[in-house]
């Protein structure tokens, strides 16, 4: 399916317009595919003044209908799979099966959303009282303001929009500078579902495009009840104290880390699977990568090799294409901070396997690149921080808690996991002295994780949690109601005031 055909079949061409300051480049071939119109930011003020009203009106709409509009929502996503999913891998990258996936990923969000629409319970609490009653009640937290990166494009606007809107919340997104058509996208397929639902209030839903000034714009206003800001760590450290500052709630989803350890009773084969499609899958672009390997020293030579191997005989090239696993990177900085930080390992002593730009004549533009594979000696700085790219970085260890203690020691704490088949190391490492990541796993690589549970990571990631589980919570607030039907004023404490 060509660019042109999936724009029509998304009826985005209404959107494109020479004149448009946003330009949107592919990283398939790194050429300009479209230009569209940025949010003005004088619009700014009466878009949110729109979505407050917006408000009102959504929250007093029962939950479990509201759900209804979510389920609607589900339909459409089914209905343009295949067309939303060529959209993200032309503006993103990633290979179409992957884009799938992501869409696939909405379409169980909207489901999990439309059951849990009818279960957004508090809990009833004994009162100390006599003929008293005490409960909990949850209610709507207001407008809630979505930022996403670039890497996925329409599942991370869906786990907030999908909860927000069963929460009775109206929302206000600022999408990725590099992935606006998709954003579109979602919001027209969501326009659909509203059309078909009456009960919708006008404004329900709306996108500010532009770049991190529009960002900034919703971070900084105080009718904004809920931040849920996802990208890097560097943008999370100015948004979390400007939301705190006017005491408004966030939701940070940042930057990962990812670690796993390879134990020396591991079954090698699965572990090398998992490490190729972790480390190397969606180029490196994920922010729950697998970014180091400690592998113990008595199966270390045999796996390296093995992932060498692996490494070599992975099909890199045009995403679009069906044998492809590997697509490009975002963009020509990408390339070069995966270059810089290449270079520095090579300065600390790391014997770098890959990692070279390939696919050059026929797309001068454009940065394919065979994923890189870092012997490390330690775990310097370089390996301390983020690149988000296609670099694993290697290293031994002998004693298992040493190599915990190395898993844990980096700013970051987003998903980990451990390839063992001994009990008492995958038990050690999910208990508390074990990883401490807000995903934990055995056996299994630390990327594609499910929806049905709290998704999130603690320490520079940024400590919030969406999707599945009890995240709900995040996007409502809690009111505790004490109820007297008794036909005195007794106190709690037992104080006496009888005035
Ligand atoms: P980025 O931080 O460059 O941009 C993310 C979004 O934040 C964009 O929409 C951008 O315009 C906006 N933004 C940037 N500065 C801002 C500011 N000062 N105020 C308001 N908005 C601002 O990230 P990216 O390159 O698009 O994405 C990659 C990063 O995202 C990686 O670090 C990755 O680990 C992280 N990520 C985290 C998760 C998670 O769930 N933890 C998921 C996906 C990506």
């Amino acid at each position: 399916m060509g660019f042109q055909q999936v724009l029509s079949n998304l009826k985005l061409d209404q959107y494109i317009t020479p004149s448009g300051t946003l330009r949107v480049r592919s990283p398939l071939d790194g050429e300009e595919i479209a230009r569209i119109g940025g949010t003005p930011l004088d619009q700014v003020e009466k878009i949110i003044h729109q979505s407050q009203n917006a408000f009102l009106k959504w929250r007093t709409i029962p939950a479990p209908k509201r759900g209804e509009l979510v389920r609607l929502f589900g339909i459409e996503l089914r209905t343009h799979k295949e067309d939303l999913a060529h959209l993200i891998t032309l503006e993103c990258g990633k290979i179409l099966e992957e884009s799938r996936g992501e869409v696939q990923e909405m379409i169980d969000m909207c489901d999990f959303a439309a059951g849990l629409s009818r279960q957004l319970y508090g809990l009833t609490i004994t009162s100390e009282r006599p003929l008293h009653r005490m409960m909990e009640t949850w209610h709507p937290l207001g407008i809630v303001g979505i930022i996403s990166p670039f890497n996925f494009p329409a599942a991370v606007w869906s786990w907030n929009a999908c909860l927000s809107l069963i929460c009775g919340n109206s929302l206000l997104w600022k999408p990725s500078e590099k992935t606006p058509l998709t954003a579109l996208a979602c919001q027209r397929l969501l326009n659909q579902a509203i059309h078909h639902f009456e009960a919708a209030p006008e404004h329900l839903q709306q996108l500010l495009l532009g770049n991190h000034v529009m960002g900034e714009k919703l971070v900084d206003d105080s009718r904004i009840s809920l931040i849920s800001a996802t990208g890097s760590t560097r943008m999370g450290k100015t948004v979390a104290p400007k939301v705190a500052s006017r005491f408004g709630r966030s939701l940070l989803e940042l930057g990962g880390n990812n670690g796993m350890i390879v134990a020396p009773s591991a079954d090698l084969n699965l572990a090398a699977q998992a490490i190729v499609f972790s480390a190397a899958g969606t180029t490196g672009q994920r922010c729950t990568t697998l970014r180091r390997i400690f592998i113990h020293d008595s199966i270390y030579v045999q796996l390296i090799q093995d992932l060498k191997k692996r490494y070599k005989d992975l099909p890199i090239g045009h995403p679009l294409k069906d044998r492809t696993l590997l697509g490009p990177l975002i963009d020509a900085s990408s390339f070069q901070s995966m270059q810089d930080a290449l270079k520095k390992a090579h300065q600390d002593g790391g014997i770098v396997f890959g990692g070279k730009r390939i696919l050059e004549d026929k797309y001068p533009q454009a940065y394919y690149v065979e994923p890189a594979l870092v012997e490390m000696p330690e775990q310097t700085s370089t390996v301390r921080s983020e690149t988000f790219a296609p670099i694993l970085y290697a290293m031994r260890y002998s004693n298992f808690e040493e190599a915990i203690s190395l898993h844990n020691d980096v700013a970051q704490g987003l998903s980990s996991c451990i390839f063992t088949s001994d009990i008492r190391e995958a038990e050690i490492f999910l208990s508390a002295r074990g990883s401490d990541c807000g995903i934990a796993n055995v056996n299994i690589g630390p990327s594609g994780a499910e929806i049905g549970g709290a998704f999130g990571g603690d320490k520079e990631t940024g400590g919030g949690r969406e999707s599945g589980s009890d995240s709900w919570k995040t996007y409502m607030r809690r009111a505790t109601n004490t109820i007297n039907f008794s036909s005195q004023l007794p106190l709690a404490q037992g104080i006496k005031f009888d005035a």
